[in-house]
C-alpha cells in the first residue's frame, strides 16, 4: 500500500477536518502518499481528487465543516457507478481510503472494500447515532452549541417567568437532548427513545410554578416533533408562557471542542493502522474510552445504544 485516499459523506460535523489532519499526518509519517477526494463519492466518480501536503491540513484543526466538502450521492449504490469510482482510484493510485461519514457512507465504503479497495469508515456526525461508538466526531460540539443557547434562553426564560421548549437535532437519537438536558438543567427532556405524557410534563411544570420556580427549560429531540408541535400540544393543559426555539443548523457548525479535536485525532490515526495491517470493511469506535473496530457489516444490523441513565436523571434532578 502506498496511497491512500480521504473523504468526508453525509452530512458535515465538526472535527471532521481533525479527522482528516489526523489521517493525512499519520499516514505520511508512515511513508504513504495521502490524495483528499472532494465531495464523497461524487466527487470520488467525478475525479476531484488532489494530493494533500502536510501544509494543506495545517490550520485545519480549529475549523468547523470540511475542507474536502461533502455531499450526498446515492447513485453510489449502483454497481455501474461504484465502477467509474473504482476507475478513478486507480488512475491516481490509490490503494485504500478512509471514509467519514454516517452509516450511509459505510455502505459505499463496504462496496469499494468489496472491490478490493480496503476502506475503513470513522463516524462523522452530530446526531450520535452510530452503533458500536459511546461518541462520534461533532457530537460534543453540537452538544455545547446546543447548550450555550439554552444558557442564553435560560437568562431571558428567567426575567419573563416563561417556559421554552427547546428543539435540538439528532435526527432519531435523544443523545444531544439528553446531554444538552442534564448539562442545561432542563425542567424536561423528551427523546425518541422514551414515551412521554404531557399531562405529566404539564403537572410538573405546574408544581414547580407553586414551589417557586419562576421559569422552565424543556430539551426537545427534533425526531420526536417539532419545538411549536410539542408548545401547541403542552400549551392546552394551561397558560405556562410558552415559547418555542429551535436553535437549528448552527449545531453543525463551528470550532470543534477539545475532545472532538482528540476523538477525531485519536481515530484518523487508528484508521491508518488499521489500513497498513491490510484491514478494511471496518468501522472505527470508541468504547468505553477504547478506540474499537468492527465490522460495517455488523453495524448495519444494530442500533446505537444510548445512554438511557441520563434521561431518568435529568427528570430526577429537575425536582
Ligand atoms: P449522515 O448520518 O450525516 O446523514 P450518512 O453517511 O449516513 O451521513 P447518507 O446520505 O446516508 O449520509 O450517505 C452518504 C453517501 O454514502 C450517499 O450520498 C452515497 O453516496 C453513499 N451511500 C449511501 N448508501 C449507499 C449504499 N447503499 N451503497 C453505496 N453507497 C451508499
Amino acid at each position: 500500500m502506498k496511497r491512500i485516499g480521504i473523504m468526508t459523506s453525509g452530512g458535515d460535523a465538526p472535527g471532521m477536518n481533525a479527522a482528516v489532519r489526523a489521517v493525512a499526518r499519520k499516514a505520511i509519517t508512515e511513508g504513504l502518499e495521502v490524495f483528499g477526494i472532494n465531495y464523497g463519492f461524487a466527487g470520488l466518480v467525478a475525479g476531484d481528487i488532489f494530493q494533500i501536503t502536510p501544509a494543506e491540513v495545517s490550520d485545519v484543526i480549529q475549523r468547523g465543516g470540511t475542507m474536502l466538502y461533502s455531499a450526498r450521492y446515492p447513485e453510489f449504490a449502483q454497481e455501474p457507478v461504484q465502477l467509474k469510482g473504482i476507475a478513478q482510484l486507480n488512475k491516481f493510485g490509490i490503494d485504500a481510503l478512509v471514509v467519514i461519514g454516517g452509516d450511509g457512507s459505510y455502505h459505499g465504503a463496504l462496496r469499494l472494500t468489496e472491490h478490493g479497495y480496503n476502506a475503513i469508515g470513522l463516524p462523522g456526525t452530530i446526531d450520535n447515532d452510530i452503533p458500536y461508538t459511546d461518541f462520534t466526531i461533532g457530537f460534543d460540539t453540537a452538544v455545547n452549541t446546543a447548550l450555550d443557547a439554552i444558557d442564553k434562553l435560560r437568562d431571558t426564560a428567567a426575567s419573563h417567568e416563561r417556559t421554552f421548549v427547546v428543539e435540538v437535532m439528532g435526527r432519531n437519537c435523544g443523545d444531544i437532548a439528553m446531554w444538552a438536558g442534564v448539562a442545561g438543567g432542563a425542567s424536561d427532556v423528551i427523546i425518541p427513545e422514551h414515551d412521554y405524557d404531557i399531562e405529566k410534563v404539564a403537572d410538573r411544570l405546574r408544581s414547580s410554578r407553586q414551589r417557586g420556580e419562576k421559569h422552565a427549560i424543556i430539551v426537545l429531540a427534533e425526531g420526536v416533533m417539532t419545538a411549536a408541535e410539542f408548545a401547541d400540544k403542552l400549551g392546552k393543559y394551561g397558560d405556562f408562557q410558552l415559547r418555542a426555539t429551535t436553535i437549528g443548523h448552527v449545531q453543525r457548525g463551528g470550532s470543534p471542542t477539545a475532545k472532538d479535536r482528540v476523538l477525531a485525532s485519536e481515530m484518523g490515526a487508528y484508521a491508518v493502522e488499521l489500513l497498513m495491517a491490510g484491514k478494511g470493511g471496518l468501522a472505527v469506535g470508541i468504547q468505553n474510552n477504547k478506540l474499537v473496530n468492527h465490522a460495517m457489516t455488523d453495524l448495519f444490523n444494530s442500533k446505537h445504544e444510548s445512554q438511557l441513565s441520563l434521561y431518568k436523571l435529568a427528570s430526577d434532578l429537575a425536582y
